[in-house]
C-alpha cells in the first residue's frame, strides 16, 4: 500500500495483510485526530518505510505519531519501543476503500451517537450550496 499527507510532502510504503482496518476512541487518539475516533490500518513489521520523512510527537510515554507539519496530516501511531505492528491512518492511504472495521479500540471513550449513522442524510460536495458556489466562484469543478 501507498499513502501520504493531503499537501503530498511525506510519502510512504507498506505491506499489509488482509483488509482489516479498526477504530480507536480513546482520547489521545481524538485529540491527535480530531476525529471522534482515529481510523487505523496495521503494517506488517518492518515493512513500513517513508520515502520522505514525516515529523514525530511523542503523545504518551509508551506512543509516537507520525504526522506532516506543513500540512497537518496525522498519519499513523508507532509504539515508542518499536514494536508492535506500525498503524497508518486510514484516510491517508491512497486507496483506503477495501478495508473493513474489525474492532473498536479504546471503548472506554466511544461517542455511541457517532456510531450509526447509516440513516443520515447523505450530502455530497458537488451539490452542498456553501461548498460548490465557492469552487463554481474560481471557476473550477469541486474535487472529490
Ligand atoms: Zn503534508
Ligand atoms: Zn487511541
Amino acid at each position: 500500500m501507498t499513502g501520504g499527507c493531503q499537501c503530498g510532502r511525506v510519502r510512504y510504503e507498506a505491506e499489509v495483510e488482509g483488509d482489516d482496518a479498526y477504530f480507536c476512541h480513546c482520547r489521545m487518539c481524538q485529540k491527535a485526530t480530531g476525529g471522534f475516533a482515529a481510523a487505523f490500518v496495521q503494517t506488517e513489521p518492518g515493512t513500513l518505510h517513508w520515502l520522505s520523512e514525516p515529523d514525530w510527537y511523542q503523545s504518551s510515554p509508551i506512543a509516537r505519531r507520525p504526522f506532516c507539519s506543513a500540512c497537518g496530516t496525522p498519519l499513523g501511531f508507532h509504539f515508542a519501543d518499536g514494536g508492535g505492528k506500525p498503524d497508518v491512518t486510514f484516510g491517508s492511504l491512497d486507496e483506503p476503500s477495501g478495508f473493513h472495521p474489525v474492532v473498536h479500540a479504546g471503548a472506554e471513550s466511544l461517542h455511541e451517537a457517532f456510531l450509526d449513522t447509516r440513516n443520515l442524510p447523505r450530502m455530497s460536495s458537488s451539490t452542498t450550496e456553501s461548498v460548490a458556489k465557492r469552487w463554481k466562484a474560481i471557476g473550477r469543478e469541486v474535487p472529490d
